[in-house]
């Protein structure tokens, strides 16, 4: 079909109304992860890494003390108490990181720093605050015996030369770099994360150099590019800005041609039956293969997904829907986690949990609704409250929106008080925290 800008006529396309989770997994089947390199470990969170990690040293090295205090023979403190202590002879000091050849023998007593070697002979590390700390210089009295047996952290406790630390696609935290260092890496072999062309459609659109066109109510502010650029960052993501095409079949076929160099195009409205929805019109001249259009969701029905030719390869192209909140969610649901696993997370689903609903949630058609809602913490658990109107049109709830409400097909209504799954958007500091006045003030 080629572009027909001078035709007021809606498009007659044929909708495939998948459901949601076929939609999906028809979308995350076709997703490998991208090839692998080397980085510092010092820039490594947020990849995924491409490459078994095996401890190549046991950690720690030797039976090391657990507190600061005195390394003894369990047998010789067993009945010690303040009113009878033992006196114990101290015949040296061990630190930390100090490698050791003392033996401690019947009535003898090492003092020791918490990650110092154990004495041969020692079976137990007397925290110092149950002892003297030697008021007689070379003599320590133990008071209390409940350290018998303890404060003792073995060798091989945290790995063991040849173990398996972690598997591919582990996704780097800042806890994976301590692990990173503990095992000696300075570098690391993690995928490579995926350029995102981003396209938004409209001739109505303005960004803020142009703003006084929408106060003049001349226009409308493009708040999906800039939404969708750090939506894709923040799903660890490279996002190339192909700017605003206008609703004319040149503009367009220039725009996308200059995204097919990118691993991901994404492209922003003209997916519905306007006479100026010419993306798809366009992106067929350029051979494209429509995968899907139309899934049963509300917001972002009219999502679709498909390939364009490029070279031996082919190119991913999601077209997302115009209005704010479909294209907020239809990236969470289907771009995200495609993303991630190009990037080769192996996690790439927001973690989803059960709240109690504190609003009534209606969802009467046969679709999956996705609703934004704040978070609290209550005595019943955490509440989830629509974040006001829910009209895909709205911007002003998205950046309130602790997470997504689910509610699937064939549920109509969930009252107050009732269970309601929700997927967390906890990309922001403290982004999986909860408001804390709900909490009586206490934080
Ligand atoms: P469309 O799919 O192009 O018909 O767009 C549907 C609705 O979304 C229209 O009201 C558009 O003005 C609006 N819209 C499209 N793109 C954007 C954008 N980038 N930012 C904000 N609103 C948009
Ligand atoms: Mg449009």
């Amino acid at each position: 079909m080629t572009a027909q800008s001078g035709s007021p006529s809606f498009e007659n396309r044929s909708a495939d109304w998948l459901g949601l989770e076929e939609a999906q997994s028809r979308i995350f089947g076709q997703a490998s992860p991208l090839e692998a390199h080397r980085i510092s470990i010092a820039e490594s969170v947020g990849h995924a890494l491409a490459e078994q990690l095996i401890a190549t040293a046991t950690l720690p090295p030797w039976d090391n003390s657990a507190m600061d205090g005195y390394a003894v023979r369990a047998e010789d403190i067993e009945r010690a108490s303040r009113g009878k202590p033992a006196k114990l002879t101290v015949i040296g000091v061990v630190r930390a990181g100090q490698p050791t050849a003392v033996d401690i023998g019947p009535r003898q007593a090492v003092r020791i720093m918490t990650g110092a070697p154990i004495p041969r002979g020692a079976d137990t590390v007397i925290r110092v605050e149950d002892t003297d700390a030697e008021a007689d210089p070379g003599v320590v009295r133990i008071l209390e015996s409940r350290d018998r047996g303890r404060h003792i952290r073995a060798a091989g406790q945290d790995m063991l030369e040849g173990e398996s630390l972690l598997p591919p696609g582990h996704s780097i935290t800042p806890g994976t770099t301590g692990l990173l260092a503990a095992a000696g890496c300075e570098t690391v072999l993690v995928y490579r994360r995926p350029t995102v062309g981003i396209l938004t459609t409209g001739d109505e659109l303005r960004r803020a150099n142009r703003y006084e066109d929408v106060r003049a109510g001349r226009g409308i502010p493009d708040s999906n590019g800039p939404m969708l650029a750090a939506m894709t960052r923040a799903a660890g993501g490279i996002a190339v800005d192909l700017g605003i095409a206008g609703d004319t079949p040149e503009d367009l076929m220039q725009r996308i041609r200059a995204g097919m160099e990118w691993d991901v195009l994404l492209t922003i409205g003209g997916a519905s039956m306007g006479d100026a929805d010419l993306v798809k019109r366009v992106l067929d001249d350029l051979a494209f293969h429509q995968d899907f259009w139309r899934v049963r969701m509300r917001p972002g029905s009219p999502f679709s997904f498909g390939w364009l030719p490029d070279g031996e390869d082919r190119q991913p192209v999601f077209g997302l829907p115009g209005n704010p909140a479909s294209a907020f969610v239809t990236f969470e649901v289907f771009v995200r986690p495609f993303l991630l696993a190009l990037a080769g997370h192996r996690r790439t689903l927001r973690r989803c949990v059960t709240c109690r609903s504190g609003d009534t949630f209606r969802a009467p058609a046969q679709l999956t609704h996705f609703q934004r809602v704040a978070l609290s913490d209550s005595p019943h658990g955490v509440v989830a409250s629509v974040t006001g109107s829910q009209g895909s049109g709205l911007v002003s709830g998205l950046a309130r929106a602790d997470g997504l409400a689910v509610i699937p097909e064939g549920v109509e209504v969930i009252e107050p008080g009732g269970e309601v799954e929700v997927m967390l958007l906890d990309d922001a500091p403290g982004g999986s925290t909860y408001d804390t006045a709900s909490r009586g003030g206490s934080s």
